[in-house]
């Protein structure tokens, strides 16, 4: 029996009939393309709106006892074209009653997420002529809201294994009690995942709008190179911070299987892509492999004398953060300063209650909180073998003079994290990109 390939289509590759036509004609091209996971519709263009994002409008209304109609029959209108230009032999009539009612009782804003995807799988089997298989009911998660594989593994196998190809919604999966859940935003990618591995692929091909992972995000840099292989760790890192093409959890699943993802372009599927692998001879020209960032960092920092000579200290500091519910992302140190990063997010209300705590437990010299700063992190795999990588990045930042607010490089010598201020996030991003690529082409 040849290998199987599970292919994974998110929201823009799905977007109206013409984007359909592009996903049938990928699969239909391959026989090994036998188990789908569809997302969602996605945008269409870039003002247009998401369907997860207005199903979650949709029973944010239904939820306070407003009138949705409206709302949904826009939803409505989104697959009905679809279908009707794709001249498709199913009617969702009664799926949009059953939706429409469970929304007026509450299902939840997770079952309301998930209809988008299952509306769209439907949809797609027919088109394709493929089974469709409803996720609820064979992945779980626990009662702690976390992935259940082994329970996903004894129920899904066993279903796929007796079909001969299937489109399978992704996003979401069932609680113990049944309820519906979802992933975090972006999870149709580890539904995929998990699919690959569940039928143990040869390939787990993500199929999307850009021609593989990029070095960094096409939307700070302007036409970025591709990034031919990247290993799940690399992947993992530029995924944490940022790097919104793959969710960062889509790797665990195929991972101990030794599953490779293929990332793909929907519109340009004669690219190859981007293969994510556990390990790869080969190393980037360029020394790193990619660049990420985001905004929306605060730094604690504190200062004392003879810091580095005091037990504890840095425990401490972490124990106040932790009374608080607050983790912390870098602990960048020096002989008598420290600074905690955090997200600014997670700061918002409690700064007096962690200062003070802070203040208790280590009766620091100063200390302040910074806020507005940018985290961008630039990963490799080729960064432990070249010399100078830092010093390349230091000097191209204060070429672009950029202040460089804080560094960290992590002990695997995979990425080096470099803090600046918000308003110097793209240029420091561009900078970093101009120094290891433009220059060594
Ligand atoms: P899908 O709907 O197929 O799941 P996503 O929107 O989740 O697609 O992910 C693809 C998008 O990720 C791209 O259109 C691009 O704007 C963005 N992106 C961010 N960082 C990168 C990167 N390093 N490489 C490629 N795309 C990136
Ligand atoms: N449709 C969901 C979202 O918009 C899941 C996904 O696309 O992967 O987040
Ligand atoms: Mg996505």
């Amino acid at each position: 029996m040849t290998g199987i390939k599970v292919v994974k289509f998110g929201g823009s590759s799905l977007a109206d009939a013409n984007q359909f036509k592009k996903v049938a004609a990928i699969i239909k091209s391959d026989e090994q393309r036998k188990f789908v996971v569809a997302s969602a519709p996605g945008k269409r263009f870039d003002s247009d709106i998401k369907i997860t994002d207005m199903l979650y409008a949709c029973y944010d209304k239904a939820a306070k006892g407003e009138n949705f109609s409206e709302n949904f029959a826009a939803i409505e209108e989104r697959y009905n074209s679809i279908i009707n230009e794709l001249v498709i032999n199913i009617s969702l009539e009664e799926d949009y009653k059953t939706i429409k009612d469970a929304f007026a009782h509450r299902a939840g804003r997770d079952y309301a997420a998930s209809r988008g995807e299952y509306l769209n799988s439907k949809v797609l089997a027919a088109y394709l002529g493929y089974n469709f298989v409803d996720p609820a009911g064979y992945i779980y998660f626990g009662e702690d809201g976390t992935f259940d594989l082994e329970h996903t593994l004894s129920v899904l196998s066993p279903k796929l294994a007796g079909l001969e190809n299937a489109v399978i919604p992704g996003f979401y999966g069932s609680m113990p009690n049944d309820t519906i859940k979802t992933f975090s935003r972006g999870g149709s990618d580890v539904t995929g995942s998990i699919v690959a591995r569940t039928v143990n692929a040869d390939i787990y091909e993500n199929w999307t709008d850009v021609s593989g992972f990029l070095i960094c995000d096409p939307r700070i840099v302007e036409n970025p190179k591709p990034i031919t292989t990247i290993t799940y760790k690399e992947l993992r890192e530029l995924a944490y911070m940022g790097a919104g093409v793959l969710h960062e959890d889509a790797i665990f699943p195929v991972r101990a299987a030794g599953i490779p993802i293929n990332i793909r372009n929907t519109n340009h599927p004669e690219d190859k892509g981007t293969m994510i692998v556990s390990d790869s001879a080969d190393v980037s020209k360029y020394v790193i492999t990619g660049i990420a960032g985001k905004k929306g960092f605060s730094v604690i920092n504190i200062e004392k004398d003879m810091m580095n000579s005091e037990l504890g200290f840095g425990r401490n500091v972490l124990r106040a953060l932790e009374k608080n519910g607050i983790s912390f992302e870098h602990m960048p140190s020096g002989i008598d300063t420290m600074s905690v990063l955090v997200s600014t997010d997670s700061l918002i209300g409690k700064e007096k209650a962690v200062l003070d705590e802070i203040n208790y437990r280590v009766h620091p010299d100063h200390m302040e909180i910074e806020n507005n700063i940018s985290l961008i992190a630039v990963v490799g795999r080729g960064m432990r073998k070249a010399r100078g990588t830092a010093g390349r990045i230091f000097s191209a930042l204060a070429h672009a003079k950029i202040n460089v607010r804080m560094i960290d490089q992590g002990s695997s010598e995979l990425n080096i994290i470099i803090g600046v201020n918000d308003e110097d996030f793209k240029a420091a991003v561009q900078a970093i990109y101009d120094i290891f690529v433009l220059t060594q082409e």
